[in-house]
């Protein structure tokens, strides 16, 4: 391994973005500019008005939905090209479909930029690939030590169960939750056999858009088509209903008469989350790594330089220097839009002020604070 010059870092934090000197492009930057390199189609890492993108083929689908006509080179994962003596590769983050880590080598050193990841199984996109490097750029959006994430398999027994229950009484299951990535991984996660599954106008494009791309999902209707035919309460007895946080309390929602609501999201570990949200039921399910995963994708990395870009940044550089890794934070624009709240982090980061074993309690305490601000 080179001598990393610390006076020539492959990366920088810019005004407009995470920018590489040596290459002259930017990654997942949130103000225009001439070449930018983005690692999935979020809105806070995908923005309009860059001269020329490079993004993964995977996710290509997705991205136009979202930005439109835009000038876009793909890559396979793991597919090499050379920029301005820069070689760049893109490898799955596993966080939603199309999602990469960006690795970028000059000289031999290396560097990474993850974007936002998760290390848990998820048939929607391909699995988080550790890629080892010098540098590692890590988000940190559930990097506290309370938050750890349940199997799958059982997050989904729990959510079938509940529309099992709900259906059995004629009673329609609507399940908030962001309307890209989680939307279709909670698809293909339930059982389809259960009753009919309808969504929102804000899902259902980003259904066809996976479909296109060729992951597989049940079939689907969407509410307004049920409308447009001008069926009565009746037709949606039974049915599970997928839409975004914003159609909560709306008057969207009168159409389904008797009714039962949940949030998916990884906030709904806190149950002030849930509370605010005014939902019966709130299922853990988050697109990003746990404390644990965290962990274990910084150090398959081998990294021994590590920036934190946003989330609990104070708390996993403190644990990673106490660890022997020298960790910094990067100071950007990328939040949890996909996680449809942002507010928690402020009442967790006051839970991780106290003693471990009892910052779970805290931070149910930290949650009788202020509201929290809109839903995208
Ligand atoms: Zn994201
Ligand atoms: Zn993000």
């Amino acid at each position: 391994m080179p001598i990393q010059s610390p006076d020539n870092p492959l990366i920088i934090a810019r005004p407009e973005g995470l920018y590489c000197p040596a290459g002259d492009f930017y990654i997942d930057p949130w103000r225009p500019v001439a070449r930018a390199i983005i690692t999935h189609a979020h809105s806070d890492h995908a923005r309009v008005g860059h001269g020329h993108y490079l993004a993964t083929q995977a996710g290509e689908q997705v991205l136009r939905h979202r930005l439109g006509d835009i000038a876009l080179q793909t890559l396979r994962y793991g597919e090499a090209v050379s920029h301005n003596g820069v070689r760049i590769s893109l490898h799955p983050a596993g966080h939603v479909l199309g999602s990469a880590q960006v690795r970028i080598e000059v000289a031999g050193e290396v560097w990474v930029a993850s974007g936002d990841y998760k290390v848990e199984p998820d048939p929607t996109c391909a699995a988080f690939e550790p890629v080892r490097c010098d540098t590692f750029i890590t988000e940190s959006t559930f990097g506290l030590p309370i938050y750890r994430w349940q199997h799958s398999d059982a997050l989904f027994a729990e959510i079938n169960q509940w529309w099992r229950a709900n259906a059995a009484q004629g009673r329609v299951s609507v399940l908030f939750c962001y309307a890209f990535g989680k939307a279709q991984r909670i698809l293909r996660g339930v059982d389809a056999s259960i009753g009919p599954i309808l969504t929102h106008g804000a899902v259902a494009p980003l259904n066809d858009a996976y479909r296109a791309s060729g992951v597989a999902l049940p079939a689907t209707r969407r509410v307004a088509e049920l409308a447009a035919r001008g069926e009565n309460k009746a037709a949606y007895a039974g049915a599970l209903v997928l839409a975004p946080p914003s159609a909560a309390g709306s008057t969207w929602m009168r159409r389904f008469g008797d009714y039962s609501d949940a949030f998916a999201s990884g906030w709904m570990l806190l149950r002030g989350a849930r509370r605010r949200r005014g939902v019966e039921r709130g299922f853990v399910m988050s697109d990003h790594a746990d404390w644990p995963g965290l962990l274990w994708a910084i150090e398959q990395t081998g990294a021994q330089q590590v920036y934190v870009t946003h989330g609990q940044t104070g708390v996993l550089t403190r644990w990673l220097g106490e660890h022997g890794i020298a960790a910094h934070t990067f100071h950007t624009q990328y939040g949890d839009e996909d996680e449809g709240v942002g507010q928690q982090q402020d009442e967790a980061t006051q839970a991780a002020a106290a003693p471990m074993d009892d910052a779970a309690d805290s931070a149910h305490r930290a949650e009788q604070g202020p509201e929290e601000g809109a839903a995208p």
